[in-house]
């Protein structure tokens, strides 16, 4: 089974990373933004600095393996997230301190509302708390923004973005029970 960008339910999902610092998250953000890419989002904002690695990286991936993600970076992660609420969108916080997705989870998915979606990288600043419609925990333990951002997709799309596939990718994985099958896409 496979599905394709006609399957996305949202008009838009931007994820809005806080907090980078170039010097010790190169890794953990470019992860952030391949996790974003590959399980649905549609448009990745990194708050308040830009780090050209980080496009790079986005650049390199979908030039082969395909899937349009709007990048913004340097922009003010408050502004950002009062103009996404001043134009009708929502905002969903993900947070160790939130309420369980599992408790949340129905209420986001049956919202058709343009969806940000933020994660920190250290400590989040309490303004963030109070601008989200939800705060939400994937479970209450502390671990990371990729584990946090790739579940709560998951619970999102209810798994159907393992099965996506981008229409403009010239490369494609054909699935092995050992070793590597890529197909070039005329
Ligand atoms: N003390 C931080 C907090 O407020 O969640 C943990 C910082 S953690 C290294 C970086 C980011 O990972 C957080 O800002 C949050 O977005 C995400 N995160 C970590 N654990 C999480 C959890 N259990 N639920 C939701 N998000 C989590």
């Amino acid at each position: 089974m496979s599905i394709t960008e006609l399957w996305r339910p949202y008009g838009k999902v931007y994820i809005l990373r806080l907090g980078h610092r170039p010097e010790r998250d190169k890794r953990v953000t470019t992860h952030v933004l391949l996790v974003a890419r590959a399980f649905g989002a549609n448009g990745f904002i990194l708050a308040d600095i830009c780090d050209r690695s980080i496009e790079n990286t986005l650049r390199n991936v979908t030039e082969r393996w395909g899937g349009k993600l709007f990048f913004k970076c340097g922009v003010s992660g408050k502004d950002y997230a009062r103009t996404w609420k001043r134009m009708g969108g929502e905002i969903i916080h993900l947070t160790m301190y939130g309420i369980n997705v599992d408790d949340i989870i129905g209420v986001i998915r049956s919202s058709p509302l343009p969806k940000l979606i933020v994660v920190g990288s250290e400590k989040v600043e309490r303004f963030f708390y109070d601008i989200a419609d939800y705060n939400v925990a994937i479970g209450n333990q502390p671990h990371s923004e990729v584990s946090a951002l790739a579940i709560f997709l998951d619970r999102l799309y209810r798994g159907q973005e393992l099965y996506y596939e981008f229409l403009d990718a010239k490369l494609r994985i054909v699935p092995q029970e050992r070793g590597k099958k890529v197909e070039r896409i005329e």
